[in-house]
């Protein structure tokens, strides 16, 4: 069997979801376990509804949730020809869970997995429903009964034993009487059956715990781009398609920001030696790219990969004390006390630098953190770039006429922070 995922963007009307059934008709015959995403730009739109919830505003949550009724209601009016289907009432029942919501006294990180679910509910109730009546043999399956995580509401770990035997007495078994078995993306459950999620564009790593915990033959990640290329396309014009790339490779390029695949995907394909395919919806017959445990390809071409806004922290210690292991933990304790993630770091004798997302560091509340133990500058607006597999052409070429602000070669990698 087979591991589909489509994420929002392939999903995101009643025109893109005809596109998956005709995408779906070329496997006729396979059995095929699919994981499905929010629709479109969903997520985002459920977490304003829950930020409205815990701010009490409740005119903004109900006007925001008629939105939400209106987006899924036309898709339903556009894809199914009988009104009286059942799936009308499935989907009354989930948004009539999601307006008690509003009254409901849970914590706010368990109200964001009660609420911001609701994406992955109705996008694979209704594109079931839908492919049921194309006369697909297909079965909703609930995630939040079998992807078992810790008793976290967001980016919560996966219990991998638990789910492991979930998905044998509970899901294997039903390719006996069905071609397809549709589920969730991003969700899971605690062992209270509590829904808890993946973290933000956690349905690919879905994909891989379904794929692992079924012993898949391979995954396809369905996307908007041919496959995995060595650039974005939304930055450069001669992107080239990596045909064939290691899972090593893959998981690299992903954890320096490759956006293509979250990188929690890969290592549990790796460990099954599952192939994981990347392909265009669009094109659904064209080639794609192969990740797969074969490193023989991994360093034919260069790819860069380009973070924005990025600021670079220097630390240094007031005491003038030399950095050394003790001021190093201490300020990687503060550091992860407020969940800043480390994109580049260096040390010198007398101070050490970070480099982080602007967007996702609180500066007030970091700079507050060390103002007492530690003198703290910084430099905003900056550039990173990463290149897999340098050659000095390319580095010439990516760098012109900006500043070099500090530079780091191993010899895969070559990061470079720029300002412009
Ligand atoms: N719907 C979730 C999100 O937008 C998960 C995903 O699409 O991967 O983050
Ligand atoms: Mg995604």
């Amino acid at each position: 069997m087979k591991v589909f995922k489509f994420g929002g963007a392939s999903v995101k009307d009643a025109k893109s979801i005809q596109n998956v059934a005709k995408l779906l008709s070329l496997y006729k015959g396979e059995k095929l376990a699919i994981v499905i995403s929010a629709m479109g730009k969903n997520t985002n739109a459920f977490e304003k509804i829950l930020d409205a919830s815990i701010a009490k505003d409740e005119a903004s949550f109900f006007a925001e949730l008629s939105l939400r009724e209106a987006f899924h209601y036309e898709i339903l009016d556009a894809l199914i020809t009988n009104s009286a289907s059942a799936i009308y009432d499935e989907v009354n029942v989930i948004f009539n869970s999601l307006k008690n919501a509003y009254s409901s006294d849970k914590n706010r990180n368990e109200s964001y997995a009660e609420i911001v679910s609701i994406g992955e509910l109705l996008s694979t109730k209704i594109i079931n429903a839908y492919l049921q009546q194309e006369g697909f043999n297909s079965q909703w399956k609930d995630a939040r009964k079998l992807i078992r995580t810790e008793d976290k509401f967001l980016d919560a770990n996966i219990d991998w034993a638990a789910t492991e035997q979930l998905f044998t007495n509970h899901f294997i078994s039903d390719f006996t009487t069905n071609d397809i078995l549709i589920t969730q993306g991003f969700i899971g459950h605690n062992i209270d059956n509590q829904t808890t999620t993946l973290g933000r564009e956690g349905s690919d790593f879905s994909a891989g715990i379904v794929a692992y915990c079924c012993d898949a033959e391979s995954v396809t990640i369905w996307k908007d781009v041919p496959g995995m290329l060595n650039a974005d396309p939304k930055w450069f014009d001669n992107t080239i398609k990596l045909d064939k790339i290691s899972f090593r490779e893959a998981i690299e390029l992903s954890y320096y920001g490759a956006s293509v695949i979250h990188p929690k995907t890969i290592k549990p394909l790796q460990n099954k030696d599952i192939p994981l395919f990347v392909k265009s919806f669009l094109n659904p017959t064209e080639e794609g790219t192969k990740i797969h445990s074969c490193t023989k390809n991994d360093n034919l071409i260069p790819s860069f990969i380009f973070k924005k806004n990025q600021l670079l922290f220097s630390i240094t210690p007031k005491d003038f004390s030399f950095i050394g292991e003790e001021n190093l933990s201490d300020i990687f304790q503060r550091l992860s006390s407020v969940d800043v993630k480390i994109n580049v770091m260096q040390n010198s004798a007398l101070s050490f630098s970070v480099l982080v997302d602007e967007e996702k560091v609180p500066l007030k509340e970091f700079l507050e953190l060390l103002s007492e133990d530690y003198n703290v500058k910084y430099n905003a607006g900056l550039e990173l770039i990463t290149i897999r597999h340098y050659d000095q052409d390319t580095i010439d070429r990516l760098t012109k006429n900006k500043r070099i602000i500090l530079q780091q070669r191993t010899r895969e990698t070559a990061r470079i922070i720029v300002a412009k």
